[in-house]
Order: C-alpha cells, then structure tokens, then sequence
C-alpha cells in the first residue's frame, strides 16, 4: 500500500469486517436452524455451507493481510493491487493479470 491510502485502508477493513459478521451469521444460520423450513434440499445446503464458509476463509484472511502488512499486494507477482479493485473486491489476492492467468 502506498502513502495517501490509509483512509481507504479502514475503510476496507471495515467493510470486511462486516463481511465477515455476514458470513458467520449465515453460515450459523444454515448449520444449526436447520434449513427444512426453507424448503431447500440437503445438497442445496451443503453447496451454500461451502461457498460461505470459503467466502468467510477469504474475508478472514485479507482481515489477517491487512493487520500484517501485506493487504493489497498480489501474492503471484507482488504489485500493489490498485484501490479501485479493491473497493469492488475488497479480499482480493491477485492483480487482474494475474487473477486471469489463473482462471485461464
Ligand atoms: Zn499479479
């Protein structure tokens, strides 16, 4: 992170933080309510279990990057991440180059 973005910085760690809340709310929700009153199917749960729980991990390790120092640097190549992706993605790992690398 560059000088001039500590403003935004807290401003992402409060939004992850709630992201976090977020998720562990609904991940709380979905494992001990029971879903049967929503009418979802077992598999169903079991996918949104996964998908919250993996977008919690994401959430809790940006929260972990940001208090060591190293949020906002893309951990295949090492540039700062520009603050505009991070505002739209606010866990996010990789510069876009590298992000697409990795999908394609
Ligand atoms: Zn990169």
């Amino acid at each position: 992170m560059t000088t001039g973005t500590d403003g935004r910085l807290l401003t992402l760690r409060q939004t992850l933080q709630d992201q976090a809340e977020r998720h562990t709310d609904e991940l709380a929700r979905l494992t001990t309510h029971g879903t049967a009153a929503d009418g979802m199917d077992p598999q169903t749960v079991a996918a949104l279990v996964e998908s919250t729980r993996q977008a919690l991990a994401d959430t809790t390790q940006a929260l972990k990057r940001i208090s060591d120092g190293s949020y906002g640097r893309c951990e295949r190549c090492g540039v700062d991440i520009p603050v505009e992706r991070l505002e739209i993605l606010p866990h996010a790992r990789f510069c876009v180059p590298c992000q697409q690398a990795r999908r394609g």
